[in-house]
């Protein structure tokens, strides 16, 4: 059976889409069947991965229920990494889902079949607590929290913490933080090595060993549409995502 990963934080710009698409690539390179669902309606990820963000079907049709997930998935330019695409018109789901009953199960149920093809499935979430990411939460057996390495840091994460314990408590008992990333670290300044010392204090054991640096090469891969494995793998961004995947499959 394989594992769900929903990638959150209601913060934008903290590196949701890079580690999505980036440890999604890892773990596909290293040998898993691996599936990227994209839930963002502004489909970073989807295009990140050199797709278009118009494709039919996708992560709306199957919410909607017009198609079975497995229909709707795309392969990409890495072995065993496939695709559920989003779409702009996902962005209707934030005001549609909340007036059905029950359509905080609809991810978790459309993913359900894919658990036995797939090892690993991971949800790249919108920069909200809505209901996209309350569905992605649902689905999740796991959850990463990349955390950017800048002054406001930890601005959010209480609120993120307390939607988690909710989430937990009310909807899906299974649910557990993988872990804290913390991304974009630039280990020159005194800044990002004071925001790196305060969230693992805050969080001890909770933040994952592997920091990933700001790095070019990360930055520039999305324009490219392929992950930074293929655009640079000897970079250190690489190195660093091949490192968390192996701690994310080592954490079980
Ligand atoms: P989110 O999905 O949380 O909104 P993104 O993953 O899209 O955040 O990252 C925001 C921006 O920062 C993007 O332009 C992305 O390419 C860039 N970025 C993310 N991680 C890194 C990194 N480690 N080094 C350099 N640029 C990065
Ligand atoms: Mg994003």
């Amino acid at each position: 059976m394989g594992t769900i990963y929903a990638i959150a934080n209601q913060k934008g710009g903290v590196g949701k889409t890079t580690t999505a698409v980036n440890v999604a690539a890892c773990i596909a390179e290293a040998g898993y069947e691996t599936l990227l669902v994209d839930i963002d309606p502004q489909a970073n990820a989807t295009v990140g991965l050199g797709l278009p963000k118009d494709s039919e079907p996708n992560v709306y049709s199957v919410l909607v229920g017009e198609v079975r997930a497995e229909e709707a998935l795309l392969p990409t330019a890495i072995e065993r990494l496939r695709v559920l695409p989003s779409h702009p018109d996902l962005a209707g789901a934030n005001m549609e889902l909340p007036r059905r009953t029950g359509s905080e199960n609809l991810l978790r149920d459309a993913l359900a079949p894919l658990k036995e093809r797939f090892a690993f499935i991971i949800l790249d979430c919108p920069p909200s607590l809505g209901p996209l990411t309350v569905n992605a939460l649902v689905a999740a057996d796991r959850v990463i929290v990349p955390v950017q390495t800048e002054y406001f840091a930890l601005e959010g994460l209480a609120g993120l913490l307390d939607t988690l314990a909710l989430v937990q408590r009310e909807l899906n008992p299974r649910l557990t933080v993988a872990g804290m990333l913390l991304t974009m670290h630039d280990g020159r300044t005194r800044l990002a090595r004071d925001v790196e010392r305060e969230v693992r204090q805050h969080f001890p054991k909770l933040v994952f060993d592997t920091v990933i640096p700001r790095n070019v090469r990360i930055g520039e891969a999305p324009s490219y549409g392929v992950p930074v494995i293929h655009h640079d793998p000897l970079c250190q961004g690489a190195d660093a995502y091949f490192e968390l995947a192996k701690e994310v499959a080592a954490r079980g």
